[in-house]
């Protein structure tokens, strides 16, 4: 029987292991992708280091997954061998729920996630649901499609969630933020980046693709903004960012996870300013970004790391040493 190798975790808090395994067979409204590349995202880390409760464990993470079909499994529509597609985190849903039937699936009562409670990408195959892939046309390279799958639809999502606005705040200039800022820029919104203290390498990544402005999360902008998005998993970034935007600004946390949120004068809060929270993504987000981002000319920054090197790619994710996004190629 052929196998695959995947990068497993067994158990949150332990580096992951190279795993052999007999590759699976797709079972019914199932594909089987031979995995091109896997974005590292963030909420990857969280999933290993435990700060996300319930993992599927033993668990194979990774939910940026650029790869080409190689198995169909019975009804299967729109899908064939050696189509390239890209698997997101959002990797099932129940289809009965309120939000479901509300078009919110985002919010499912019963979901699966990729690389957390379903095998994911970190892996040379995975198995996915068929309804939950999106065909990925075009001549991207496949490591740097890979993190618009969560980098950029969450981005996506965030960003519409802000509004308007002219100004824009992205706090944290990792993954998400580096693909957005091109977005909010080429709709000509001023965007404003901030980073760690110091970290002149993102804030100069941040100017070269569109920021008006880059500094530390402690500074205040030249502007008051209309809204922020918070992508570093900082709680102490919300009351700044409420600090930063204007009467009625929205300020938007883009991540799964954050620290906890010190206490802040409600007058921080008042002139009736908003702190909202994103949620996964709808297949909706990712139809509407996947056809958006060849349109808006998206270039994504990338470090490749081979599969077999993923516990590196994490610890320099962690440590804050990656411009842009990391992408294992197995
Ligand atoms: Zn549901
Ligand atoms: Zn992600």
């Amino acid at each position: 029987m052929a196998s695959m190798r995947a990068m497993v975790l067994e158990r949150p808090g332990t580096p992951l292991i190279v795993r052999e395994r007999p590759v699976p067979a797709p079972e019914a409204g199932e594909i089987l992708v031979e995995v091109a590349a896997c974005g590292v995202c963030r909420t990857d880390l969280h999933v290993v280091d435990g700060e996300l409760p319930d993992p599927k464990l033993p668990i194979v993470p990774g939910h940026e997954i650029v790869g080409r079909v190689a198995a169909i499994g019975a009804n299967v529509e729109g899908l064939a061998p050696g189509d390239r597609v890209g698997v997101p985190w959002l990797g099932h849903t129940c289809g009965v729920c309120a939000y479901c039937k509300g078009g919110r699936e985002n919010l499912c009562d019963a979901p699966l996630f990729t690389g957390y409670t379903r095998d994911g990408g970190y892996a040379t195959h995975a198995i996915a649901d068929a309804q939950f892939c999106f065909p990925l046309p075009g001549a991207t390279g496949d490591a740097e499609t890979a993190p618009l799958l969560c980098a950029g639809l969450i981005g996506w999502r965030s960003y519409r969630m802000t509004g308007e606005g002219r100004s824009l705040g992205l706090y944290g200039f990792g993954a998400a933020a580096h693909i957005l800022a091109q977005v909010a820029a080429g709709q000509r919104r001023r965007v404003y980046a901030f980073t760690r203290a110091g970290d002149l390498a993102a804030q100069s990544l941040a100017k070269s693709l569109g920021a008006v402005w880059a500094g530390g999360s402690e500074e205040e902008p030249p502007e008051l903004l209309d809204a922020a998005i918070i992508f570093a998993p900082v709680g102490a970034l919300v009351p700044l960012a409420l600090k930063a935007v204007k009467k009625g600004g929205r300020v938007v946390c883009g991540g799964i996870h954050m620290s906890d949120i010190p206490t802040f004068p409600y007058r921080d809060l008042w002139e009736e300013r908003q702190i909202v929270s994103v949620a996964n993504l709808t297949r909706e987000d990712a139809r509407e970004f996947l056809a958006l981002a060849p349109q808006a000319g998206i270039r994504t920054t990338v470090t490749r790391y081979p599969l077999a090197q993923a516990n590196a790619a994490l610890a320099d994710l962690r440590q804050g040493r990656i411009q842009g996004a990391a992408v294992l190629i197995p």
